[in-house]
């Protein structure tokens, strides 16, 4: 089994419908597969060879669904990069996968020099033109146009697939080796789960680079689907697309749904066509969740959990589940494809309610950290994947993500989880932002240590604060001390880094 199966299939059997529509262009899988196989014979010249490493580093366009799919048809393995990384962080990637050729479109030329500089091993730079225009398509174009196509090299399932780069909230990021066995598992479990439709329409404006949407390129391709490409986002062109190319299927991650849900143009759109949101990294708040369901009454809401070295999906919330006032706060059942259990750190299972570290099996495990056996052999033990993630289960097997471990504070011999604490301070009208770290502490071990943002003209006090988290949790939990900050560092997934919070508010008053 391999991701471009899905692209034979497609053309045997709907040669002439819609592959992809990206700004006024559309293409039927016929003529898709047709540029995949001359993109694959372009790389080939360019000195590709089996498992060498393809990367690009572009905005979402139907160019990145070929490159990606060439680079399988080449027998090579691709490289998405984080789009959102400074020079140095795309440069360390770039060098850790030892790609040999970039493919790189109009938003990120500018960066080319400096990359080839940092990065000698990149012996060959394709430029894709702008995302979504004709103009700059030149040299992709001529490329796909001067070659003659090459027979697919039908890569085994076991083989390697992509490396693809965790979001480096924990650590530096690490690269994950997913073979083609692993996504298409993951992708066929959620297919199987019901969560996209057949032959829809999906809307690709997460980034394509990260796993979450790169999971529902496969599961679209699986399912005969087109694919609808968005550059950038911007919640008017999301509502008028939505309408425009008719979408079924969208994967959104939370602050896309919140930006969304709250604009004045859902309304003035045609959006019943869509029938499925799939959302993940967090479960959704009420609030959020009675806004969605207004904006889009005809969605059907489903939430993931996972993580890139899961490709990336282990379980899955279904539309109902969301209606139930207890399991609605949890991540959902293991989806079909995946094992999950909860265990304590000599690996035994734990009962029902306690919290313990996350574990996963199936084929959907990823096949090891790239150039980092030490951390492969920490993360996988006996084929569970340790997930680094504290959470527990109920009595019918949904999961609750409580926090990551590395996360978790210990004060006082009581466990805090910061994510219940961030919740309670969230809840604060001064508050815009806020993460709760544990911070030495001589007396306690650890001290409960909240850092905040608040809203434009507003102030908070701490025993303001503290007051108003005991409505919500036990004393033991409420913050002992606080910081108020203007920014937070954030890693490239726009997730707040707690490991640099902790070293700069280690010795907070
Ligand atoms: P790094 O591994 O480099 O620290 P990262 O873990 O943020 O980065 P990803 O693989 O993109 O990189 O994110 C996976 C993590 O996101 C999970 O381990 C989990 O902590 C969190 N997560 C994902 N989905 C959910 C969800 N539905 N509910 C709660 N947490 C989630
Ligand atoms: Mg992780």
């Amino acid at each position: 089994m391999y991701l471009t199966q899905a692209l034979h299939r497609n053309v045997q059997a709907q040669p002439d419908q819609i592959a992809t529509i990206c700004g006024d262009r559309t293409r039927t899988h016929n003529q898709t597969i047709n540029r995949i196989a001359r993109f694959a014979a372009a790389l080939g010249a360019l000195g590709v060879r089996p498992d060498d490493r393809v990367a690009i580093l572009a905005l979402n366009s139907d160019r990145y669904f070929e490159v990606l799919m060439a680079t399988a048809w080449a027998d090579a393995v691709m490289v998405p990069v984080n789009t959102r990384w400074s020079v140095a962080e795309i440069a360390f990637s770039l060098a850790d996968a030892e790609a040999g050729v970039l493919v790189v479109d109009d938003a990120f030329s500018g960066m080319v020099d400096d990359l080839r500089s940092a990065c000698p091993g990149v012996r060959s730079v394709i430029h894709a033109g702008d995302q979504a225009s004709p103009a700059g398509l030149e040299e992709y174009e001529d490329l796909i146009a001067r070659t003659e196509p090459v027979p697919d090299a039908h890569r085994r399932g076991d083989a390697l697939a992509g490396i693809f780069y965790t979001g480096g909230t924990t650590g530096t990021p690490k690269g994950v080796m997913l073979s083609h066995r692993n996504l298409l598992t993951s992708a066929l479990g959620s297919a199987a789960a019901g969560i996209w439709g057949v032959r829809g329409r999906m809307l690709h404006v997460a980034p394509m680079f990260h796993l979450a949407d790169l999971a529902s390129v496969v599961g679209c391709m699986l399912l005969g689907g087109s694919h609808v490409m968005l550059p950038t986002f911007d919640p008017e062109t999301v509502c008028r697309t939505i309408g425009e190319h008719q979408v079924t299927d969208a994967l959104l991650v939370p602050t896309m749904m919140q930006i969304l849900v709250d604009d004045p143009h859902v309304k003035d759109y045609p959006t019943d066509c869509l029938a499925n949101i799939m959302y993940g990294a967090s479960p959704i708040s009420e609030a959020l969740l009675a806004r969605t369901r207004a904006a889009f009454p005809s969605a059907a809401l489903n939430q993931a959990y996972g993580m890139t070295e899961l490709s990336p999906v282990a379980t899955l919330l279904r539309d109902e589940d969301h209606d139930h006032p207890v399991r609605r706060r949890s991540a959902g059942q293991a989806a079909p494809h995946a094992l999950v259990r909860v265990v304590d750190p000599d690996g035994a299972d734990l009962p029902t309610g306690s919290v313990g570290e996350i574990v996963c099996a199936g084929d959907h495990v990823m096949l090891g950290y790239w150039n980092r056996p030490e951390e492969t052999a920490a993360a996988l033990r006996d084929g569970w994947m340790h997930t680094g993630d504290g959470g527990y289960l109920d009595e019918d097997g949904y999961v609750y993500v409580v926090d990551r471990i590395k996360d978790m504070i210990i004060t006082g011999g009581e466990n805090v989880y910061s994510v219940e604490v961030e919740n309670a301070i969230a809840k604060h009208p001064a508050v815009a932002q806020c993460a709760v770290i544990g911070i030495p502490d001589d007396r306690w071990g650890e001290r409960v240590h909240a850092v905040v943002g608040l809203m434009p003209g507003q102030t908070l006090t701490l025993d303001e604060l503290a007051d108003h988290v005991r409505e919500h949790i036990a004393g033991y939990k409420v913050p002992r001390s606080m910081s108020v900050v203007e920014q937070f560092p954030m890693s490239g997934a726009g997730k707040i880094l707690k490991r640099e919070l902790r070293i700069q508010f280690a010795s907070a008053e």
